[in-house]
């Protein structure tokens, strides 16, 4: 962890501008799209509605949160993330809320923070996009053991996800987007 990461203040005061910025990608895991899932009690066929697939040749995908493993599908390499609706909003905002608010994707709870695995150690930075964020700044510094419990949490997704990746990636002659989603709910790894 950077040295200065006590001077750094944030406090989220949910002005929802990170949900509603159309440069977004909010790029989801595994267990994210398990947890997800499970909460909303979704049918796989449901699922595949509240996610995107952006295929890595697409010229106008939005930037990422942060670097997730790409899958395979029908159409080629692709990043999952949540549905934005045509105006940039996340499909799960409403009234200026987010709907799932205690199972959202980990990249929600961690923003502006993203993190890194360093090998030897974990590091941290802010997102590319911190400029939208209005609650850097304010509010009380931010511990450096919270931001080592959400490190951990959030490169522990990702390792998991690239596992899976990798697998799904190497090994899938058939790699659709359905049989992805089903594969992925019924992968134990993702089961918190
Ligand atoms: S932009 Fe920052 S302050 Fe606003 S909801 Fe997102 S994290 Fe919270
Ligand atoms: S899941 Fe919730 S917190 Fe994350 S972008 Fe969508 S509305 Fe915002």
């Amino acid at each position: 962890m950077n040295p200065e990461d006590s001077r750094i203040q944030f406090e989220c005061i949910k002005c929802g501008a990170c949900c509603r910025e159309e440069a977004l990608l909010v790029t989801v895991t595994g267990r994210d799209i398990v947890r997800i899932s499970m909460g909303l009690g979704l049918e796989s066929s449901e699922v595949i509605r509240a996610f995107d697939f952006y295929l890595l040749s697409s010229s106008d995908s939005p930037e990422g949160l942060r670097d997730t493993p790409v899958v395979n599908t029908e159409q080629g390499p692709a990043h999952v993330a949540l549905k934005k609706m045509e105006n940039g909003d996340c499909i799960f905002l409403k009234d200026n809320l987010c709907m799932i608010h205690t199972i959202r994707p980990m990249v929600c709870m961690s923003f502006p923070f993203v993190f890194w695995d360093g090998g030897d150690e974990k590091t941290w930075g802010l997102s590319a996009m911190k400029e939208i964020c209005p609650g850097l700044g304010s509010g009380p510094e931010v511990e450096i053991s919270d931001l080592r419990e959400l490190a951990d949490a959030v490169l522990e997704d990702i390792a998991l996800f690239k596992e899976f990746a990798e697998e799904w990636n190497r090994n899938e002659e058939n790699p659709t987007v359905e049989h992805l989603v089903d594969t992925i709910l019924s992968d134990q790894r993702f089961t918190v």
